[in-house]
């Protein structure tokens, strides 16, 4: 028994050093305590081969705590095995990585999360002109917007709407004021971005492309002085539509392979020039730009630039209408109305000046991408996304409130309740996430691994709620016409899911596999150290980075074994946290958990990681969910912790926490290392899964408060436009969904008058007369039913149409065309 006993303190006296990261003397010395308790009379009294084991221990550690001979019997063959086995790093790979910055994403990689720097985050601040821009013009353009004119009708977006975002300055917000543009910040960008995307998904790529990655944003943060003056001014009033082409026929998501080619000459007058052959597709405002953002790889075979022979991806801005340029033809994305096309040219020469920033950052493209990619990956995608996902929300409440089935809105009954408590709680979590991302940006963070998550998933939530929103519509949703408000978010989705980093290869391969390398407090400095090539150095770097990070590891190990044990209890969280801290704990607990997997995953597979990307993908699952929880824990603190919204808190919590772990055991189960897997489930599944979905009655209850207080329903939704108009179709809703609930009353009556028998509903009738008229219900009541009645009429309708009109209103003469990758033009296949 007393063995017993010293077993267990011994155990736990492992635990302490480890998780508070003791100096290796200070393992030495408690062992050597532990030897001598062990061989004293009230334990054991002998040594034994437990007892020599413990000294054997003490030898080890204390010789591991003299530098010199750590530094020859481990950390040097050690450092010799890593690079022998590490793949070398390419120089794109190294700009991919070294780019953005590290933000709260290497908290929960830390294992050890600080609240306080999550708390320091601003909540949504904006400027009172940005808050004016918002109100004022921002509404003002999505009341423009007849989305059935712009993606059939028309299939373009209308001049007028061009002229609208013109003439306010939609096009320069990311310009600064001294440039001619409007100098909003990220949040301000990203709430404008998704008010517009609530309305019309087209309408707002024209907005979006020119306020994320490209000319704008290249000119204004590498630009020239000449080019700052002479384009920035234009760009932010509209005078230059820009477009910004990367993407080509053998370059998809492999970007950096581009076979598109410049070669430097002296040009007529002497001067270095370019002479171009590219060819690209899928550009988002190429058939309107005026100006092109050409990425292309540079070459300069007679070393004119003094760079040598091959100088690297260049950025250039051609204008469009330069001899040679063939632009203007377009793609049919979705059969969505937005401007995208191809674009090639052969052996167009231009100027040296037109690379952006000069002749200095030729050879620099593929660093300025990577630079901007993250904070425009960041916000655009995000930022619709989201507004994607309240919006399907905002419709679908009103939708199933409105609509009967059975004598009851069918928003009331289980299955659709269901549907709904996604959307709530993916419009409650991805507003909390899009609102704490954008504010990084907004105090100037470029936070890379983030910007992946959050690219993934908002865009899948929003599918998701598109769907969801399809279900509980049902045939409505799916007849097209001028009165159906869903089909333009439905065409959208897999255009959010393919662009900026198409789905599965930011989660499987961006997100973790190139996450883990950046925010993990240790990894990448000694990749960097093993790859130095003075060894002596390059031994130096390691053994400063491998000793912190073998202690890390340990803490982890112990941390999350103890967290696990112990459900969470003495687990981390902030001060005047209340009714949230539970929450808290469990994500802290669940950090340690991911922090030793994720790190025993990069230790045990190394550059082979990159490969087993169903483990990658579940691990960034696991990393976005503990993102997107600290977020939502941070938005109910930002709103004032309100009672209402605890509902929505412990329903992400309880599903946001469900998922993690079975992302997390699905990495466990499936690990091909099988010391490793054995090790991953003691210390984080120590007493199997801790678990589960939120209840059936948090949805319930969530589903109920959103339609039952007008005020949770705005909160869910807040930042999106909203129609009042019952002309419109989105108004229409808005306005009926008013009158269903204020005849709530007077519906039962008569329901349960045509239940029994009293009343018969059918064509023809006027049964709504006959309640009156038998008392079933007042004269009042009676007025409210008709008028209800006509709107829910007009709300179910759908569109029909004489064939003819169904023709399609595209001339197909003149095209379709394919051309190959060498730009020949040829009739495409049929
Ligand atoms: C509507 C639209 C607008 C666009 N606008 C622009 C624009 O303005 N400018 C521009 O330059 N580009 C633009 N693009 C291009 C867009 O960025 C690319 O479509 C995207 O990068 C994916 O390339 P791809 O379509 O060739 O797919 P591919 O690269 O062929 O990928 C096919 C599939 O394989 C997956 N995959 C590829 N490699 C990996 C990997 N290593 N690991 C795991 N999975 C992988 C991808 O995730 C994808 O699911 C646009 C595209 C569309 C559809």
């Amino acid at each position: 028994m007393v063995e017993l006993l010293f077993c267990v303190a011994l155990l736990a006296g492992f635990l302490a050093l480890g998780m508070y990261k003791a100096p290796l003397w200070a393992w030495a010395g408690a062992l050597a305590a532990a030897a001598l308790i062990w061989r004293s009379e009230a334990v054991h009294g002998h040594t034994g081969l437990f007892g020599f084991l413990l000294w054997l221990f003490v030898i080890a550690f204390a010789a591991m705590a003299i530098p010199a001979v750590r530094r020859a019997a481990l950390t040097a063959p050690v450092f010799k095995f890593v690079k022998g086995t590490l793949p070398k790093v390419s120089d794109t790979e190294a700009q991919a990585l070294e780019a953005g910055t590290v933000g709260f994403d290497a908290e929960l990689f830390s294992g050890t999360p600080d609240w306080d720097k999550l708390r320091s985050i601003a909540p949504i601040v904006l400027t009172s002109e940005e808050q004016a821009f918002l109100d004022g013009p921002t509404d003002e353009l999505c009341r423009l917007i007849d989305d059935w004119q712009v993606r059939h009708a028309q299939r373009e977006i209308p001049e007028k709407i061009w002229d609208f975002v013109k003439a306010h300055g939609f096009l320069g917000m990311l310009i600064s004021k001294e440039h001619g543009g409007l100098g909003f910040s990220a949040q301000a960008q990203s709430l404008i971005i998704g008010k517009i995307a609530s309305r019309s998904p087209d309408v707002v790529t024209i907005v979006m492309v020119p306020n994320s990655l490209g000319p704008g944003e290249l000119i204004e943060k590498y630009g020239t002085e000449e080019q700052k003056h002479y384009y920035l001014p234009r760009l932010a009033k509209g005078e230059e539509i820009p477009c910004f082409a990367l993407t080509g026929p053998t370059s998809g998501s492999d970007a950096a392979t581009m076979r598109d080619i410049g070669t430097v000459i002296r040009g007529p007058d002497g001067k270095p020039a370019i002479r171009l052959s590219w060819d690209k597709r899928y550009i988002t405002l190429g058939p309107k730009a005026t100006l092109l953002g050409l990425a292309f790889r540079l070459f300069d075979p007679d070393n004119i630039l003094g760079k040598g022979e091959s100088v690297g991806i260049t950025v250039a801005m051609i204008p469009t209408t330069h001899a040679g340029v063939q632009i203007g033809r377009r793609h049919l994305p979705s059969g969505a109305a937005f401007p995208n096309g191809p674009n090639w040219g052969r052996d167009v020469v231009i100027p040296m000046d037109w690379v952006i920033g000069g002749e200095a950052m030729a050879g620099q493209g593929w660093r300025m991408l990577m630079e901007c990619l993250a904070a425009g990956r960041a916000i655009s995608l995000p930022s619709s996304a989201t507004a994607g996902t309240k919006t399907m929300l905002r419709l679908s409440s009103a939708y199933g409130r409105i609509r009967k089935q059975f004598g009851l809105p069918v928003a009331r009954m289980e299955g659709v309740e269901e549907a709904l408590t996604r959307q709530i709680e993916s419009a409650y979590a991805c507003e909390a996430a899009r609102a704490v991302t954008a504010a990084m940006v907004s105090r100037g963070e470029r936070p890379s691994v983030i910007s992946a998550l959050m690219k993934y998933q908002t865009t899948e939530r929003m599918r998701r709620a598109v769907n969801d929103a399809f279900d509980i519509h049902g045939g409505r949703a799916i007849c097209d016409g001028p009165g159906n408000y869903l089909q333009s978010a439905y065409q959208m989705v897999p255009v959010g899911i393919t662009v900026e980093g198409a789905n599965i290869l930011t989660r499987t391969l961006i997100t973790f596999a190139q996450g883990a390398l950046r925010s993990h407090p240790y990894l990448y400095r000694e990749i960097q150290a093993a790859q130095n090539a003075d060894n002596e150095r390059g031994l130096d770097a390691f053994e400063a980075a491998f000793g912190d990070h073998v202690a890390f590891s340990v803490s982890n190990a112990c941390g999350a074994f103890f967290h696990n044990v112990t459900g969470g209890l003495f687990a981390s969280a902030p001060d005047k946290s209340f009714d949230t801290a539970h929450w808290y704990r469990q994500l802290a607990r669940c950090s340690r958990s991911f922090a030793f997997v994720a790190d025993l995953t990069v230790a045990s597979l190394g550059g082979s990681l990159k490969m087993k990307q169903k483990l990658s993908g579940r691990l960034a699952d696991a990393l976005s969910e503990l993102y997107i929880l600290a977020c939502v824990l941070k938005r109910y603190e930002d709103d004032g912790r309100l009672s209402s919204d605890r509902t929505f808190v412990d329903l992400a919590a309880m599903n946001g926490l469900y998922r993690f772990q079975e992302a997390l055991r699905g990495v466990v189960d499936n690990f091909p290392v099988t010391p490793a897997r054995w090790a991953m489930r003691v210390v984080a599944f120590p007493l199997g899964n801790a678990y589960r979905p939120a209840p059936d009655y948090l949805g319930h209850r969530a589903v109920k408060l959103v339609l039952d207080a007008p005020e949770v329903r705005d909160r869910l939704t807040r930042y999106i436009y909203v129609s009042k108009d019952p002309d419109d179709p989105t108004g229409l809703l808005e306005v009926t969904m008013k009158k269903a609930v204020a005849a709530e009353e007077a519906e039962r009556k008569l329901e349960r008058a045509i239940r029994a028998g009293t009343l018969r509903r059918y064509h023809g009738i006027d049964w709504i007369g006959e309640a009156m008229a038998q008392g079933i219900v007042t004269e009042s009541e009676g007025q409210q039913l008709r008028e209800l009645e006509a709107l829910t009429a007009r709300v179910i309708a759908v569109d029909h149409f004489d064939p003819a009109s169904l023709k399609p209103n595209y001339k197909t003469s003149g095209g379709p065309l394919g051309h190959n990758s060498r730009g020949v033009e040829s009739a495409a296949a049929e």
